[in-house]
């Protein structure tokens, strides 16, 4: 037998093709079910169906922002099990979607989505083929067991998250306070360096994840936050010399629900940065824990030195950027530079968290954009190089800020 099952999220997927059985009365399996399920936090896949033992066909999940002009689509997750000793294809279909009013297509032949077997070392998926006419993005990969996860690239889970956050509350580098919750709940955290000693330490705000999917920058975050709890002299020095606060996860029920971009609300937090006119809405409840932070360390006659608010581009984009009002902060690209490929460029769009910052309290502030695929010829990121990526980013701001002084 065979069974489809149409889903919205949480559920089981798919049961696949039955064992077969011979006769003498003896069953035996030549083919082991196949079962493909998204019930997991971050989980996430459009519709789905098993059309053959080797072969699986549907789409990634669609999500309609609330204003109707955007539809993004490209995170997938699934764990799939029955899957030891076989190689499977996998064909999406349906992969467009709207980008601020226009058509937007992710895919390429050079998207490599990964696979674990563990959920804590993954690998890439190469076998990979791209029908442009068609908008048909097919993979193929040859299972070694039987329980995996796939996804479009390396997750940041809650679990990831929580144990990030644990870590902090372990060690004497840091100390975690709460600085909102979500629509649904969820608590939006930070995690705060240097602020045990001197009260005029230069602030250095960091945050990841306004739209979820978005995991290379927040692995990147994890990779600068994990330096910070160390012992290293480097990260001793700079937790001395100044304050960093991080906010790793600001979208944590977009990324609960493997939403593509938007909270499970269907809002692009990066336009909730404004402060309300008569009779406008609030900005969403995520944006407003960050900014009455924000708002709070200029009431109280501080300032803020550096905000980068960390994004990643999709697998399509291949570059690493950093985005500032007037390219102000170019020069601390030229030192990213110096340890990994990023490209500084001129940025302005009213109602993003950077323009918040530049715009309202003249604060050096930015977007990075983070690759889930590769710069350039690169071979593509692992996780262990977005982990570098987020050491040198804290070595690199402590660089540019000594030259600022001078
Ligand atoms: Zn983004």
């Amino acid at each position: 037998m065979s069974g489809v099952a149409d889903w919205r999220f949480g559920a089981l997927l798919w049961v696949g093709f039955g064992l077969a059985v011979t006769g003498g009365g003896l069953s035996v399996g030549v083919e082991a079910e196949v079962t493909v399920r998204t019930d997991f936090p971050c989980g996430s896949l459009g519709s789905f169906k098993q059309t053959a033992p080797d072969r699986f066909v549907g789409s990634t999940a669609h999500w309609i922002k609330q204003d109707r002009v955007g539809d993004q689509y490209y995170w997938f997750y699934f764990r799939i099990d029955g899957a030891a000793n076989r190689a499977l294809t996998f064909e999406l279909n349906h992969i467009e979607g709207v980008y601020r009013g226009n058509a937007h297509f992710v895919y390429t032949p050079r998207t490599h989505p990964v696979v674990s077997y563990d959920k804590q070392s993954w690998q890439r998926i190469t076998d990979v083929t791209y029908d442009a006419d068609a908008r048909r993005f097919t993979f193929r990969h040859a299972f070694r067991q039987g329980t995996a996860w796939v996804a479009y690239a390396h997750p940041f889970t809650l679990d990831q998250n929580a144990s990030l956050i644990r870590d902090a509350e372990a060690t004497p580098h840091a100390s975690v306070s709460e600085l909102g919750r979500s629509v649904e709940g969820r608590a939006i955290q930070m995690i705060s360096f240097g602020t045990d000693g001197a009260a005029d330490r230069p602030i250095v705000l960091i945050n990841a994840l306004q739209h979820s999917g978005e995991n290379g920058g927040a692995l990147v975050m994890e990779g600068l936050c994990r330096f910070l709890f160390s012992d290293e002299a480097e990260a001793e020095a700079l937790r001395q010399a100044y304050a960093f606060h991080v906010v790793p996860m600001m979208n944590p029920d977009g990324q609960f629900h493997g939403v593509s971009r938007y909270t499970w609300a269907m809002v692009d937090l990066n336009t909730q940065w404004y402060t309300p006119a008569p009779g406008e809405p609030e900005p969403a409840v995520e944006v407003l824990a960050v900014k009455r932070w924000i708002d709070a360390v200029y009431q109280d006659g501080g300032k803020i030195a550096l905000w980068l608010d960390l994004h990643s581009n999709t697998q399509r984009a291949e570059r690493n950027a950093l985005q500032s009002p007037d390219n102000i902060l170019k020069p601390l690209a030229d030192h990213i530079n110096q340890h990994w490929p990023i490209i500084p460029r001129d940025r302005n769009k009213t109602r993003s968290a950077r323009d918040y910052g530049y715009n309202t309290y003249q604060m050096m502030a930015g977007n990075v954009e983070i690759s889930q695929s590769r710069m350039g010829d690169s071979t593509d990121f692992t996780i262990a190089d977005y982990h570098r990526f987020g050491r040198t980013l804290a070595l690199s701001i402590d660089a540019w800020h000594r030259e600022l002084q001078h």
